[in-house]
């Protein structure tokens, strides 16, 4: 099947296509749609059998639960049992926006829709045209990133239709998303809650509010012992077809570093790529070097990560070498996310790796 693609603005929606797309979902289809921070791979969470179709297409491990996204808050009580006053609190602040939390669930959730676990994730996305598809169709629809397994979230319809355009019915394209990471999660089925998967709201964001919320200690583990408790964040997804390492150290031995490394791997004659900060991209003078963004500008480095990733796929990159973009907001979601492109390969400029 071809999917059919619409392209729907926020500001002018196409209601006629949304319709048609609601209808699908409401049939048990499956349509991609943008939100705030990747595109997403809706189908009715209410329906085991469409929660089976999106593990299909993306050829998900059925551990892996899926995302309910909702477009109304009273919703949440419909899916959600023992949500915390704390988790109020964030939805008035965070909502809707990019926060996933987790409950215990509903009956009337399907245990296919969560990966067999008895909790749900919910989020309420910003993205008026997100909400708009999630009212057309009913309501409740599960959506993972809307890529195939394994490779780098979608960013661009263009993505997207690489990925699944054979695979599922329709495509709602509303142009580049705005974040371009996923949401970050909060885990409110133990006390004090836990981050499962960091984000555009940052571990400081939410403490403003529930002070003693921590980090899931699995997330910060060294490799040999990462439990995350997200089941997602335990698989080497995001990663480009490349063998991607990050180089890290001070700027001054970053840069000659990479420039060495990269030379060694073109003289073999290997096609060789380099993700550098606006900043030092002119001071490497061979390999495919891309751009990622200033490092005055942690969101612009954030909103290009998955869209370089991708790019290096169809430039046939067979290494790349990165440099490091921590920074203590949305930084800390990039390099989670970039840590995990690499498989956790990590070059010291100091000495030592992993
Ligand atoms: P994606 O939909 O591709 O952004 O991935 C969703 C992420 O949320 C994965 O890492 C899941 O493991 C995680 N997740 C979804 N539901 C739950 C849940 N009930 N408990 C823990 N993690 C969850
Ligand atoms: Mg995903």
């Amino acid at each position: 099947m071809r999917a059919e693609v619409a392209a729907v603005t926020a500001e002018n929606p196409d209601h006629a296509a949304l319709a048609r797309a609601g209808r699908i979902l409401k049939n048990g289809g499956l349509v991609a749609f943008p939100t705030e921070t990747v595109y997403g791979l809706g189908g009715n969470a209410l329906d085991p059998e469409a929660s089976g179709k999106i593990y299909a297409a993306k050829g998900r491990p059925s551990d892996n639960p899926l995302i309910v996204h909702i477009a109304d808050l009273s919703d949440l009580e419909v899916i959600a049992s023992d949500i915390p006053e704390d988790a109020y609190r964030l939805a008035e602040k965070f909502w809707p926006g990019p926060l996933t939390m987790i409950f215990h669930k509903k009956d009337i959730v399907p245990l296919a829709t969560t990966g067999g676990l008895d909790s749900v994730a919910v989020r309420f996305p910003s993205d008026r045209t997100a909400q708009l598809l999630i009212r057309y169709g009913g309501g409740f629809i599960a959506a993972p990133s809307a890529n195939t397994s394994g490779r780098p979230s979608p960013t661009t319809a263009g993505h997207v239709i690489a990925d699944l355009g054979n695979s599922i019915d329709m495509i709602i394209d509303g142009g580049p998303v705005g974040i371009g990471l996923e949401s970050t999660i909060v885990d409110f089925t133990e006390s004090p809650p836990a981050v499962l998967r960091p984000g555009y709201i940052s571990l400081g964001m939410l403490k403003e509010l529930i002070p003693e919320i921590r980090m899931d200690p699995g997330l910060s583990a060294d490799r040999e012992d990462f439990h995350p408790k997200a089941p997602g964040m335990k698989y080497r997804h995001y990663a480009p077809k490349a063998s991607l390492t990050i180089v890290e150290g001070p700027d001054d031995e970053v840069v000659p570093a990479i420039r060495e490394l990269a030379h060694k791997e073109i003289q073999k004659g290997r096609k060789t790529g380099i993700i550098a900060s606006e900043e030092n991209a002119g001071l490497y003078p061979e390999g495919i070097v891309k751009v990622i963004g200033s490092r005055s500008d942690e969101e612009e480095i954030a909103h290009n990560l998955y869209r370089i990733l991708r790019s290096f796929d169809d430039d046939g990159a067979e290494v790349i070498w990165s440099e490091s973009f921590d920074s203590p907001g949305i930084g800390q979601a990039t390099m989670n996310r970039l840590l995990k492109a690499a498989g956790h390969r990590v070059i010291y400029t100091g000495g030592g790796s992993t």
